[in-house]
């Protein structure tokens, strides 16, 4: 893993080293062809992302190098137009284009059909009609070999009118399956006689009604690779002992392109979860608000929550490349995504838990207009006008009536500067009568330390922010957590499932927020960073010229940097 900011050379893994190689061998006549096979049943998350940068990346970097977009579609039930839609969404928002280059395994079902006609005519395929049961009993186990099934000896034509009739519709589901010829005492429990075709009576949203039989993952997607004439099938490591089927079914169809295949480990991250079946289980439960809530480990989830694709891509490159499995730590992920928007996010002032302040030898009619610039170190994003009045709101954090020693914010007869504005000094407060809270601060300002520094070289340590009681807008802001309580939230062997480590505090809704005027009208999606609480975007969905919604991205506190300078450490 790359601690440091990533460098402006291409990264560099063994998958890159390998295709190095290849091309320096001149092996596939110098070309580099990949592919990024998403099944579409389900929205895609950040491990995806991995995947999609490794694919698409290795095509960009290689000249003339191609990655297609393909659409696993072999399983007409689980599959949903939205899924599709939304996953060419989310890969462009990404930053990829597959140009023209967007495939279908359903575009191959007649050739595969045709393969596994001549797998049938070599004697390498065969109909067998053991029931589901019988042939998990018939499969043996890791410490079993198995059984041979009685129908694997039937002969060619047998086979051959059989596996016809299944496809024309004889058969009802289940009963028939098309099996690999293979060994059914391989210590590989892939290699004994795999399923090849399965009867399944439903119509896929592509190819209609056409087939009732349906190829398998295993047969469908080295033949795709090998149809679009794919170098280097990457993918990820539980595809490991599924490679010796796939280099049997491309040997033993003598295809011209035989690509090569190659593991690498999936993506985990803290304290969520990176599973379709899981996420899709959250969405159903309903614990979160669909697959772009803000929590959500999707690309639409993050990008909803503020996270931009440059983000994602440079987290996706410092995490590298590997062979083996590991947990990311998400303080990573939110480095990235902080010091992307430290670059590119206005700063503006919002107050989240507002406490009334009241300048008492302000006048009462009176608005000064102040000069706040939009970016500490970047003066072309301008600067906009922030009103001053004599009632403002301040963070009800940043005031403690009996502070303890350290505490450099405001507190009675302390002085503390107002961001862009004065020094204001404490006098006294004022409480609600039955709770004893202080429900306002009563003021008086230094007018001659407008813009925050005084002409005696008097000092104050705290600056705060603040918004004007009149000119400020009325916002609601979500603040997100983790989704989980748990690092590895996996169901565990206790019988609790994962949904139990899911974290109850994930959301806090705050609806009495005030943020200055500049963000009127701001764009849904646009971000900013509210100064010394985060980094905020206009929520796309919930938001309105009425009443801004806000969602945290990430706080400013950065744990990734700490843990990156303690492993500096450690390694001098
Ligand atoms: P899930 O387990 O979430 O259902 P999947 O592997 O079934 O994921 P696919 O749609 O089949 O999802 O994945 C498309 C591609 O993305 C595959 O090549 C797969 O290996 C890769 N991929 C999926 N999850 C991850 C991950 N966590 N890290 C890296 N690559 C991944
Ligand atoms: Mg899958």
């Amino acid at each position: 893993m790359n601690i440091d900011k990533v460098s402006s050379s291409p990264p560099s893994d063994f998958i890159r080293t390998i295709i190095a190689d290849d091309l320096k061998a001149n092996k596939n006549n110098g070309r580099v062809v990949t592919r990024f096979p998403p099944e579409p049943n389900g929205y895609l998350h950040i491990g995806h992302a991995k995947s999609i940068c490794l694919n698409f990346g290795i095509a960009a970097e290689n000249k003339g190098g191609i990655c297609y977009l393909r659409f696993d579609d072999t399983n007409p039930s689980k599959e949903d137009v939205e899924y599709m839609e939304s996953i060419k969404s989310d890969v462009r928002w990404l930053g990829f284009d597959w140009g023209e280059r967007l495939t279908y395994a359903s575009d191959y079902f007649d050739l595969l059909y045709q393969y596994a006609v001549q797998l049938i005519k070599k004697g390498k395929a065969y109909v067998c009609s053991l029931s589901a049961q019988e042939t998990r009993e018939y499969r043996g186990t890791l410490q079993k070999p198995g059984k041979d099934s009685p129908y694997r000896n039937r002969n060619v034509e047998e086979n051959l009118e059989l596996f016809e009739r299944m496809r024309a519709g004889e058969f009802k589901d289940g009963l028939h399956v098309l099996r690999a010829k293979i060994d059914m005492a391989s210590p590989n429990i892939n290699m004994r006689d795999p399923t090849l075709y399965r009867i399944k009576s439903v119509a896929h949203h592509r190819t209609g009604d056409r087939w009732c039989i349906y190829p398998m993952y295993d047969f469908t997607h080295c033949l795709s690779d090998s149809i679009e004439g794919v170098t280097h099938s990457i993918c990820t490591l539980e595809f490991e002992d599924h490679r010796p089927l796939y280099d049997w079914v491309l040997d033993e169809l003598e295809v011209d392109c035989h690509p090569q295949q190659i593991e690498f480990a999936r993506l985990n991250i803290s304290y969520t979860v990176l599973s379709k079946r899981k996420l899709i289980k959250l969405v159903e439960l309903g614990v979160v608000d669909g697959w772009d809530d803000p929590r959500m480990p999707t690309l639409t989830g993050l990008n909803r929550r503020g996270y931009t694709p440059e983000s994602i891509r440079n987290f996706c490159e410092r995490i590298g490349v590997a062979k083996r499995d590991s947990i990311v730590d998400v303080a990573l992920l939110e480095h990235c995504v902080r010091e992307d928007l430290n670059r590119r996010a206005p700063r503006v002032m919002g107050v989240l838990r507002p406490l009334r302040v009241v300048i008492d030898n302000f006048p009462e009619d009176k608005t000064e207009e102040l000069d706040g610039p939009y970016h500490p170190e970047d003066p072309s994003m301008g600067s906009r006008k922030i009103p001053f009045s004599r009632v403002l709101y301040i963070e009800q954090d940043d005031f403690l009536e009996d502070p303890p020693k350290k505490f450099f914010r405001l507190s009675p007869g302390r002085e503390v500067r107002l961001r862009y504005a004065y020094y204001i000094k404490c006098e006294y407060v004022v409480k609600d009568e039955q709770t004893g809270k202080v429900i306002e601060v009563r003021c008086t300002y230094d007018p001659q330390t407008r813009g925050g520094s005084s002409p005696d070289g008097r000092r104050v340590k705290g600056t705060l922010h603040w918004v004007s009681a009149d000119h400020s807008l009325k916002a609601k802001v979500r603040l997100y957590d983790r989704l989980f309580k748990k690092v590895n939230p996996v169901d565990g062997k206790d019988g609790l499932d994962f949904t139990e480590h899911l974290n109850p505090n994930s959301l806090e809704v705050l609806s009495t927020c005030r943020v200055e005027p500049s963000l009127a009208g701001a764009a849904p999606g646009s971000m900013c960073q509210f100064e010394r609480t985060g980094y905020f975007c206009v929520d796309s969905v919930d938001s309105s010229d009425e009443k801004l919604v806000f969602n945290r991205t990430v706080t400013l506190r950065d744990s990734w940097a700490k843990i990156a300078k303690k492993a500096k450490k450690a390694k001098l």
